[in-house]
């Protein structure tokens, strides 16, 4: 398990981390048909080869760079992490429950524009 995509994200979906991921495991891309169907990216655990890249790129700070340093706010997305595989429908069901949930049970964080919700997510 690698780098982790947490909460700033959601209805982000930047995808500057896409762009410079050298083994292309974040998912879906842009050009992928589910794109339009998740609220968030995800990082395949399996795939993430730990380089780094995606940190610096992302715009709201929304990767962790392992579970270990994953906030304990956000510990239900390092399993939505590790169940999405995209063009899968049942695992990007599961992945976007996960999702939902942590939305259900953080409105304190989603209150918080994405670019500064990194900021609480230890408070
Ligand atoms: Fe891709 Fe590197 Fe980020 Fe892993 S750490 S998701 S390999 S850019």
């Amino acid at each position: 398990m690698a780098f982790v995509i947490t909460d700033p994200c959601i209805n982000t979906k930047d995808t500057a981390c896409v762009d410079v991921c050298p083994v292309d495991c974040i998912h879906p891309r842009k050009d992928e048909p589910d794109f339009d169907q998740t609220t968030i990216l995800y990082i395949h655990p399996e795939e993430c080869i730990d380089c780094g890249a995606c940190v610096p790129a992302c715009p709201v700070a929304a990767i962790y760079d392992s579970p270990e340093s994953t906030p304990k706010s956000q510990t239900s997305l390092i399993e939505a992490n590790a169940i999405f595989r995209s063009g899968d429908s049942a695992t990007l069901a599961k992945a976007e429950a996960l999702v939902s949930a942590h939305v259900a049970a953080h409105p304190e964080l989603m209150a918080i524009p994405p670019a500064d919700r990194a900021n609480a997510h230890n408070k």
